[in-house]
């Protein structure tokens, strides 16, 4: 088990007052060693607390006093201490075995830990669950969790896992719903596998088995042009309309039945499908915005600078880690750029907006009607072959080739999306790109403001281009 390492420290802070340092390593909180940064906090929470720390190689004994609900005022290098849990699971349909050697270290993790649930809004298919995790879960209100169902057919989940413990493993979905605690579901959606007839009977099941479900996605597999298994390819765009049309009758009778919709299918189901999004009100309170659901929706509303109301404003993932001091997720999910990266001067001739071929089609509508030089420019994802087309994955290398043949003078956006650390999936860095860009996060609201220098210019140029 590693120590946590201090890596800042708050000046002015409870911590900086009893002399904590960045460099110092955690030996002891209140006595104990916290396995995690949840239990962490636990400890951390109380107004007068002892800190033992080895400072190189020393170990001295520190006392915080916090006043009145003070922040500690640290931040630790991890969120987990002792080891991530792994999964046991040999999904045909995994995006990691179809990853290229070489790319960022984080993207290799196999994580099956129900703390990452809880802390990013990873899944976990519950296959290494224990009794004791629940109880862990059940005593810290560890809520909301994210869980792969995929199938609720015991042998379609085995096969689709497969490992043996797929087709039991729901059970601790049952334990979990019965203890309280709130959970979100997703199927992945494999054509051939558990699409058509396995899919309803899976939704069916849902309404059956576990009602409970605050909401479930309904999401279909990535496939890279390095995936082996010969059964797995992506949806066509009737294959795509189906799982659409039988969400929303499914949608009908979960609203019914409990009084919500429960199901959802992926923004990208809509596009594969060519059919228009729902209206962003049908989403409710989802907390599954990062896998794709009503992503478009909640994008154009904020773009346009509607009000996304308190329950689709905070759609993130578990809402947890966005106030917990301490760890960031680095290795886990890996972190976007810290809020846009300006590099270049705002008077240029006009702006390109870079994104992927579905970012592309969301976005040249809603810059369409605005005032001067803007266009959206499609990256075609020729680094994974094309049938992955979210921003999210865009690489370097891909970008690179279409900046090359673009002038010198224009502002270029891409989405932060695509960057962790100023680094892309596939190791280049925005340093190595041809020409100068700004990352802007992507969400609605920084684009329009990133784009408003650009509305007083003129000519227009037509919004939508395809790089070649
Ligand atoms: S459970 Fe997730 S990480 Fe593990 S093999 Fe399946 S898809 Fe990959």
């Amino acid at each position: 088990m590693a120590l946590p390492r201090v890596v800042a420290v708050a000046p002015g802070s409870p911590a900086d007052r009893a002399g904590v340092q960045p460099g110092d390593e955690i030996v002891a909180l209140d006595g104990q060693l916290p396995r995690d940064i949840i239990e962490y906090q636990l400890l951390a929470d109380q107004a007068s607390l002892g800190l033992e720390v080895s400072r190189g190689g020393i170990e001295i004994s520190l006392q915080v006093e916090r006043e009145g609900g003070e922040p500690l005022g640290m931040e630790v290098d991890a969120a987990l201490f002792d080891r991530v849990r792994t999964c046991d699971n040999h999904c045909e349909f995994c995006f990691i075995h179809q990853l290229p050697k070489g790319m960022r270290k984080s993207l290799y993790v196999r994580d099956d830990d129900y703390r990452l649930s809880f802390l990013y809004g990873n899944f976990t298919t519950l296959t290494r669950f224990t009794e004791s995790d629940l109880e862990r879960v059940l005593t810290e209100g560890l809520s909301p969790l994210f869980v792969s169902i995929h199938s609720t057919d015991p042998e379609v989940r085995a096969r689709m896992l497969r490992n043996r413990r797929g087709a039991t493993s729901l059970r601790w979905l049952r334990a979990l719903l019965d203890g309280g605690v709130e959970v979100h579901g997703q199927v992945v959606v494999c054509p051939g596998v558990n699409d058509g007839d396995v899919l309803e009977a899976t939704l069916a099941g849902l309404l059956d088995e576990y009602p409970e479900l605050a909401s479930v996605a309904c999401v279909p597999l990535g496939v890279s042009r390095f995936n082996h298994e010969q059964a797995m390819r992506p949806h066509g765009a009737a294959e795509a309309a189906f799982v659409v049309d039988l969400v929303e009758q499914w949608q009908e009778i979960f609203l019914a039945c409990t009084g919500r919709r429960l199901v959802y299918a992926g923004d990208e189901y809509y596009l594969v499908a060519g059919r228009p999004f729902p209206a962003l009100e049908t989403y409710g309170a989802v907390a599954q915005h990062d896998n794709g659901i009503g992503m478009a929706r909640a994008f154009e509303a904020a773009f346009e600078g509607r009000d996304l109301g308190e329950d689709l404003g905070e759609k993130g993932p578990s809402g947890f880690f966005r106030s917990l001091e301490g760890a960031p997720a680095l290795g886990y999910r890996a972190p976007r750029a810290p809020g846009a990266v300006t590099l270049l001067p705002r008077r240029a001739a006009g702006i390109t907006v870079l994104t992927s071929e579905y970012g592309a089609r969301v976005l040249a509508p809603l810059i369409a009607p605005l005032p001067g030089d803007i266009e959206v420019l499609a990256v075609r994802n020729e680094f994974f072959g094309g049938n992955i087309a979210v921003a999210g994955l865009l690489t370097g290398a891909d970008l690179s080739a279409v900046l090359a043949g673009l002038p010198e003078g224009r502002r270029y956006l891409i989405p932060d999306s695509c960057v962790s650390g100023g680094n892309f999936l596939d190791g280049m860095s925005l340093q190595d790109l041809p020409r100068p860009v700004e990352v802007v996060p992507a969400d609605g609201g920084s684009l329009r403001r990133a784009l408003e220098p650009a509305q007083a210019c003129a000519p227009r140029r037509p919004a939508l281009a395809i790089a070649k």
